[in-house]
């Protein structure tokens, strides 16, 4: 297969990061790339998504990195696991044993291990400069489900209809489920037995993730929901945010720094220094640009208000909302192209402490795999869960549709992506944001 075949199938197959914001896989794919990274970290606390991937599709990983070494003309790949998962690492290295250029990377077991520029420095040793994509140092990084996406887009001709999940929390026992795009929430749930009558739902990690309605529906990205009862540490802290922080900042902040320390961006040399951040907003410091543009290297991690500050004080918060605003006026992050590691490198969070701080160990139990498919009556596809240009619809209200078929068009030159149905059904409505199909 040819590099141009390769690039036009994954993009046909409306493939994008299974776990992240959702970038269009195909942009990434570009020649002249020197590594391919595959993020097996997991980091965040509860989710067996990629782990039980990586154990029931070792093989047809293995295949397909093989593959994309040939046809991308790469140096070399390196697979990123934590070492808790050991029987996993022996199976892995037993696999490659053969392939010189494919290496087992053991990460850690702490958080963000699997943050994408952290996850670099820990593979290569390379660090990607603030404001930088990877390809700027001729790497490519691809989640573990995203890479299974390419295989079953390449060898079964798939597109991107199903979604693995981690239903987790106050449950009998955990699951990983496959569930159709657009599947509802509350579909999802009947899958486990819920061991209390009233919970809420953290859709993705307890560190990144944001407590929804049960009315969201399943999207290329989601990775987790975890049910938990309103008591938990986590829930009162997600849920003091908003203007209160600014004004705790204010009173509280007694710029002990450790929140900078802990910055796992900071450890890379980026400059991204909270506690001046928190400073500026208690002193009124705001008009120097310094203060503010410390924010634009923040990747959301939360380490620095949820594990690093001894106060209970926001400043993740604080330094999101000085990041979305200057992206909106336009100020776009900048760096030294070959920055230095900070000091404080040895600066960790252990992801068993996090569990402890968050007060999640009771919910830590290994999830199960569920090998059959599930999806609702009804599945609401969105058009514009990506990062990018939203697909435009292809299909009408009415219109007879198969799982598979493509009703919502990207761009290949654009960041932009397909949409395939994932039931076979009837159109019964189109919105700006979603299709909506019913399954017959
Ligand atoms: S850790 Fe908390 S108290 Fe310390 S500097 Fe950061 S925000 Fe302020
Ligand atoms: S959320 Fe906090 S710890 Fe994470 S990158 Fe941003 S400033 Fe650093």
């Amino acid at each position: 297969m040819t590099y141009e075949i390769f690039k036009a199938q994954v993009f046909e197959a409306g493939i994008i990061g299974a776990g992240g914001a959702g970038f269009p896989t195909h942009i990434k794919l570009d020649v002249g790339m020197d590594y391919l990274i595959i993020n097996g970290a997991e980091c965040e606390p509860l989710m067996y998504t990629d782990y039980e991937i990586m154990t029931h599709f070792s093989e047809e990983l293995v295949t397909i990195i093989r593959d994309m070494l040939k046809i991308m003309g790469l140096k070399k790949a390196i697979w990123a696991v934590k070492s808790k998962h050991q029987a996993l690492i022996s199976h892995l290295s037993t696999l490659t044993s053969l392939d010189d250029n494919i290496e087992i990377c053991i990460l850690p077991n702490i958080y963000p291990v699997g943050d994408e520029l952290t996850l670099i420095y820990k593979c290569t040793g390379i660090i990607i400069p603030k404001g930088k994509l990877p390809s700027h140092k001729k790497i490519i990084a691809l989640n573990i489900e995203t890479l299974y996406n390419i295989y079953q887009c390449i060898y079964e001709g798939q597109p991107v209809t199903y979604k693995y999940i981690t239903v987790t929390g106050t449950v009998e026992v955990p699951k990983v489920i496959q569930a159709a795009i657009g599947t509802t929430f509350e579909e999802l749930i009947k899958h486990v037995t819920v061991t209390i009558p009233e919970y809420d739902i953290l859709l993705g990690g307890p560190m990144m993730g944001n407590f929804v309605s049960s009315d969201i529906k399943v999207t290329k990205t989601t990775k987790a929901i975890i049910l938990l009862p309103r008591e938990t540490v986590i829930y009162h802290k997600k849920r003091a945010v908003g203007i209160g922080s600014i004004k705790r900042a204010m009173s509280s902040c007694s710029q002990c720094q450790m929140c900078t320390d802990l910055c796992p961006r900071n450890r890379l040399g980026h400059q991204v220094e909270p506690h001046k951040l928190m400073n500026a907003f208690a002193n009124g410091l705001l008009q120097n640009s310094n203060n503010l543009h410390t924010a634009l290297g923040c990747c959301g991690c939360n380490t620095c208000s949820y594990y690093a500050c001894h106060h209970d004080l926001s400043p993740a918060e604080l330094m999101m909302m000085v990041k979305r605003e200057l992206m909106k006026q336009g100020v776009k992050p900048s760096g030294e192209d070959n920055p230095k590691l900070s000091n404080n490198v040895t600066a960790e969070v252990p992801s068993s402490r996090l569990l402890d701080k968050l007060g999640l160990k009771h919910y830590d139990k290994h999830a199960i795999f569920e090998e059959s498919k599930i999806t609702s009556q009804v599945v609401y596809l969105p058009i514009a869960a990506h990062i990018g240009k939203p697909a435009s619809p292809v299909v009408n209200v009415g219109d007879y549709v198969k799982e598979g078929q493509k009703i919502a068009s990207g761009d290949l030159t654009r960041i932009s992506t397909n949409i395939h149905s994932s039931i076979n059904g009837v159109v019964k409505r189109i919105t700006e944001t979603e299709i909506i199909i019913e399954r017959r």
